[in-house]
């Protein structure tokens, strides 16, 4: 008799194979789903920061979004900046492209509460989720490089097309971009697809895939 898998198993293995097409790599490791209460320097920063008004996009705001996962992380994942969602929640990568961003991860074994921590380059949302202006990275930018040496990060991957633009201080298109090793104020960057562009292009998750593999290998090496 084949031995039947619990349902539970079989969605996730859905997910997987929904996200990464029949190539799936599985961590069986125990996951902890839950976020650490985050204490220390990390949080006494954010608590001094969350009021900020340096730039416009402080009025703006519902929420302020800091950033949430481990603050021991070997990998820190950097968005440009909130979208609606998570402008309401005050949480980095939420709805369905967080909840892809989620199984990406789980697929190499981490989550955003384990060894992994997510911001934006931005804390505050721009109006019509356009692209950041230069003015607000300058402003906003320090923040960042506060939670990088707080946090000291292995690897840092940001993730799409606007993100590595303003952390490289490039103008090139992602391709260009993505397969290699750059260097963020003496910290590895990675750039590879926002989890939003793989929900409207399906072709994408391959090379994303791709890509998630060889930040599993840097981190494990
Ligand atoms: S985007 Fe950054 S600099 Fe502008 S108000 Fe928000 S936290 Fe301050």
């Amino acid at each position: 008799m084949k031995p039947r898998l619990s349902e539970p198993a079989r969605r996730y293995l859905k997910q997987v194979r929904d996200i990464f097409g029949d190539e799936i790599y599985l961590d069986l490791n125990e996951i902890d789903p839950e976020p650490e209460k985050i204490s220390g320097d990390l949080e006494a920063f954010h608590r001094e920061v969350c009021e900020c008004q340096k730039c416009p996009l402080g009025k703006s705001r519902n929420k302020f979004v800091f950033g949430v996962g481990d603050p021991n992380a070997s990998l820190l994942l950097v968005g440009e900046a909130p979208g609606r969602d998570e402008d309401l929640k005050g949480e980095p990568f939420v709805g369905r492209a967080g909840f892809l961003l989620d199984q990406i991860l789980k697929a190499i074994g981490r989550s955003r509460y384990k060894n992994v921590y997510i911001c934006n380059v931005l804390k505050c949302r721009p109006p019509e989720n356009r692209d950041p202006l230069a003015g607000e990275v300058e402003q906003c930018e320090p923040y960042l490089l506060e939670q990088i040496r707080l946090i000291k990060p292995k690897l840092i991957v940001s993730l799409g097309r606007v993100a590595g633009q303003t952390l490289l201080r490039v103008d090139k298109p992602l391709k260009s971009m993505r397969n290699i090793i750059h260097d963020y104020y003496g910290t590895p960057l990675m750039v590879t697809y926002h989890p939003a562009a793989l929900l409207r292009n399906e072709n994408l998750k391959r090379p994303t895939w791709d890509d998630f593999k060889k930040i599993r290998d840097f981190l494990e090496a």
